[in-house]
């Protein structure tokens, strides 16, 4: 057991209130957007309009998780008022504190005494340039992700107020992050500039490099700007040893069901640690939780060393977990007073059994769920699949979530 240092603050992407609701009790803090000035602006953020009450739900978990706002794009003369309107609202919604690298939204910030931590868009890789953000009032700086750990610990030694957080896991730019106009310029628009929360992913592509005299230039794979993802699972003892202050899962634009897993094997790992029980083998039962989900391959950035080749996932663009979302049916009814549910079954694919761990999807749902009963033409049953002749079918299964019309039914197999 170790006491004589304190856990690092788990911090988690959410996108909106069903990754938020579907998360809770496994965070320490979480960080999010609005629909403006954030980097995500893809996602599926949350309205302006939600500020307070993602914070006083966000405060009033046991324990408490606080809660980070994103406004971290540049900003430009026309967005100044905006900006400084939604700085206040975050203040008086009691937002934690706002993520920022333009120095306009670090200004508000200060003018609103709201807590500011300087953005990974900002690039702090030198000493020099934390101790900087740390005199001008920074509570907290995300380090650039192109850091080594040995170059992390210097910058922790010499700042004597402001924490340091650094990301753990979750997607990597090709190019030093936040220094990226290959999506503004293929698009030939400022509206796709990854700087601008809107990049299209262009380096996800496959690519043929060809001269003006028309030779390609042939690199071991296609997809040769496709940075694998970030994953720290199996090196916790040196990040918390390292002292950095708070970790950083990565994914604004991820499922729930990824954050939640991802969080979920970080937060066993830290915890763990403390009790002094990590160990390998079971880094390695969290590492093949990780690849189940959402990931591009994993690598380990530039903790210990710059990224080689191996550090580019060439062969398979998106996703390469074998983990793949299958869709079973609908709910057509929900009985509270039973737990039970009418559903149809749709998928010709899949045979449902009793035991099967399904996940439900709806407008304002998203919960795990397991089937409990079965019933089949008013008699249980072990499992039940619909029929290639078949049309959509009907049962009746048992739940322990409460469930709403028209949510949908999904499983996870494995393909491969
Ligand atoms: S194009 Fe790729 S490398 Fe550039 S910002 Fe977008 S994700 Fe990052």
């Amino acid at each position: 057991m170790i006491i004589n240092k304190k856990p690092p603050e788990l911090l988690v992407p959410v996108q909106n209130w069903k990754s938020l609701k579907y998360i809770k009790n496994i965070p320490n803090a979480i960080y999010f957007g609005i629909d403006k000035y954030n980097m995500r602006l893809k996602a599926d953020n949350f309205q302006r309009s939600d500020l307070s009450k993602i914070t006083e739900y966000c405060h009033n978990q046991e324990p408490k998780i606080k809660s980070y706002l994103c406004t971290n794009i540049i900003i430009y003369n026309s967005e100044l008022e905006d900006l400084e309107l939604l700085i206040k609202e975050a203040k008086v919604a009691n937002v934690d504190a706002i993520i920022a690298h333009d120095i306009a939204a670090i200004n508000l910030a200060k003018k609103f005494k709201l807590k500011f931590h300087i953005s990974t868009q900002a690039n702090i890789s030198n000493i020099e340039s934390a101790i900087f953000y740390e005199a001008i009032g920074a509570e907290r700086i995300v380090l650039a992700r192109e850091l080594s750990l040995n170059q992390i610990k210097e910058i922790k030694k010499k700042l004597k107020i402001s924490k340091i957080e650094c990301f753990i896991h979750g997607s990597m730019c090709t190019s030093i992050s936040g220094r990226c106009y290959l999506s503004a310029t293929i698009c030939e628009s400022e509206k796709f500039s990854a700087n601008r929360g809107l990049c299209t992913q262009p380096c996800r592509r496959e690519w043929k490099m060809i001269d003006d005299e028309n030779h390609e230039i042939i690199y071991d794979g296609k997809l040769f700007l496709n940075a694998k993802d970030l994953c720290m699972i199996e090196y916790i003892p040196e990040l918390i040893n390292s002292n950095i202050d708070a970790f950083k899962i990565e994914g604004r634009m991820k499922n729930p069901l990824y954050v939640k897993t991802v969080a979920q094997c970080y937060k066993e790992a830290i915890n763990s640690y403390f009790e002094g029980t990590y160990n390998k083998e079971k880094a390695r039962k969290w590492l093949r939780k990780v690849s189940n989900v959402y990931n591009r391959g994993f690598h380990t950035g530039f903790y210990f060393q710059k990224p080689t080749i191996k550090g580019i996932q060439l062969q398979k663009r998106g996703n390469i977990s074998s983990y793949k979302k299958q869709y079973i049916g609908k709910i057509l009814s929900y009985k509270e007073s039973t737990g039970s549910a009418k559903i149809l079954i749709e998928n010709i694919n899949i045979s449902i059994e009793n035991g099967n761990k399904i996940i439900i999807i709806g407008e304002d749902t998203y919960l795990d769920d397991t089937i409990k009963k079965i019933i089949y033409n008013g008699k249980k049953v072990r499992s039940i699949k619909r029929k290639k002749e078949e049309s959509p079918i009907e049962a009746k299964i048992s739940l322990k979530n409460k469930v709403k019309c028209n949510d949908k039914i999904y499983t996870y197999i494995k393909s491969d």
